[in-house]
């Protein structure tokens, strides 16, 4: 760090989703730099002793539980656990805690559609906003971008590919030459399987190479992680869906690439650690220790890549199909994946049948791109009736 930059005070940090494994892998890195960060204000949705435990390590100036009736529990816990901080709870809290005015940087880190307001209000707020939750971008692209322009925020990517072409890219001058993006994808737990008969969710949430939540580790299982990023992509770096490719690299040791006119090909190589991307975000332009372990290229077996089989994994090809069907029919595939997921998680539908539900929301009609989060908000509420309906007749 120059001499000057420790002089700086240490910049505050809005951890949204403080209690998820993106929370907790933000909180180890900014651990690590407490003359540069510190915790401004923490959020979860309803664990209260983990969220109080939270604010023991880190002292926030701000608390919100997103369930509202918690709100008491946790100001009665701060108190008795010696935690002086503002409490608050809800939509209202968590829009509160998105646009603390004290803080720089906010790290949308919440799972869903859920977190689609707060990572608004941040962007509007003109914070720094490292983007986790990959649902918000994909159900409101325009709008969260249009955001980023009115507030003059500045938007980071730390979900691992997204990051990787960021890097890549190294700025506008960059995308000079661009041909395609190379999205790597693991290829799951069932890269390897043919049978999805009886597949249970400890099987599913079991990912061979990254520790994460339980939605997202459904999703790698079933692909859809990686179709939600391809328009995650197409938004972020405004390259057509045609210009976004996914190869099966089961190592994830490249985390994603982007091909040139020339017939040069960059990538972004770590070990799958997300304190990596996070640290870049964090950091950017500046380059801060993650705590990731390094890359050790002797001891590396294999990097290999293969097609990803759409036959067995329909959610990819149902990503892409709705990119290509316009903003409306995102917001009800996002809408769809979440409702049949947590189906799933509940033991009532079958793994395959998560991509049956998908598509038949889909068959249904697109209503007109959204122009306004509200719009967004009853796309993704219609999506869910859809996926409920569809859900009904059919069981695990
Ligand atoms: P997680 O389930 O571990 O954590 C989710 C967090 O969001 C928790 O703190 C939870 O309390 C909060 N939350 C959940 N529902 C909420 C609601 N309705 N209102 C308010 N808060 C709510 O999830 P995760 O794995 O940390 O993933 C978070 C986001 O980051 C997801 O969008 C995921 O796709 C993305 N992401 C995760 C990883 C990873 O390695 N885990 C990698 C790339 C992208
Ligand atoms: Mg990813």
């Amino acid at each position: 760090m120059a001499e000057d930059e420790r002089a700086l005070p240490p910049q505050g940090v809005v951890v949204l989703g403080a209690t998820g494994s993106i929370g907790a892998s933000t909180l180890d890195v900014i651990a690590r730099h407490p003359q540069r960060y510190r915790v401004a204000a923490l959020t979860a949705h309803g664990r209260v002793d983990e969220l109080v435990a939270l604010c023991l390590a880190h002292r926030p100036q701000l608390a919100v539980i997103g369930e509202a009736q918690r709100e008491a529990q946790l100001r009665e816990r701060l108190q008795a656990a010696g935690v002086a901080c503002r409490v608050a709870s809800g939509a209202a809290g968590l829009l509160e805690a998105a646009q603390w005015p004290d803080a720089r940087v906010v790290v949308a880190a919440i799972v869903g559609a859920a977190g689609l307001m707060p990572a608004i209000a941040a962007a509007r707020a003109g914070k720094r906003l490292l983007l986790a939750n990959k649902e918000a971008i994909v159900c409101a692209g325009t709008l969260l971008l249009e955001a980023v322009r009115s507030g003059g925020a500045e938007l980071l990517p730390v979900d691992s590919e997204h990051n990787a072409i960021h890097q890549c890219l190294a700025g506008a001058a960059g995308r000079n030459g661009l041909r395609r993006l190379i999205l790597t994808a693991s290829g799951g737990p069932f890269r390897q399987r043919h049978d999805f008969a009886g597949i249970t969710p400890e099987q599913a949430c079991a990912h061979p190479n990254w520790r994460m939540g339980q939605k997202i580790s459904v999703d790698s299982a079933t692909l859809m992680n990686k179709g939600l990023e391809v328009i995650e992509a197409s938004w972020l770096f405004d390259v057509p869906r045609t210009q976004i490719d996914v190869v099966v690299h089961p190592q994830s040791v490249i985390h994603s690439m982007v091909e040139f006119g020339d017939g040069s090909v960059l990538a972004q190589l770590g070990t799958p650690d997300m304190r990596t991307p996070i640290a870049y975000s964090l950091g950017f332009p500046q380059r801060i220790d993650s705590g990731s372990a390094r890359l050790d290229f002797l001891t590396l077996k294999d990097l290999s890549f293969e097609a990803p089989d759409l036959q067995r994994f329909p959610c990819l090809g149902l990503a892409y199909q709705a990119l290509a069907a316009g903003p409306a029919a995102s917001i009800l595939l996002n809408a769809a994946n979440e409702v049949a997921v947590a189906a799933f998680l509940a033991r009532a539908l079958a793994f395959a049948d998560i991509a049956a539900v998908i598509a038949q929301v889909l068959d249904g009609t697109h209503p007109a791109a959204p122009d306004s989060v509200d719009a967004v908000l009853e796309i993704d509420a219609l999506g869910r009736r859809r996926a409920h309906q569809a859900l009904a007749g059919r069981s695990a």
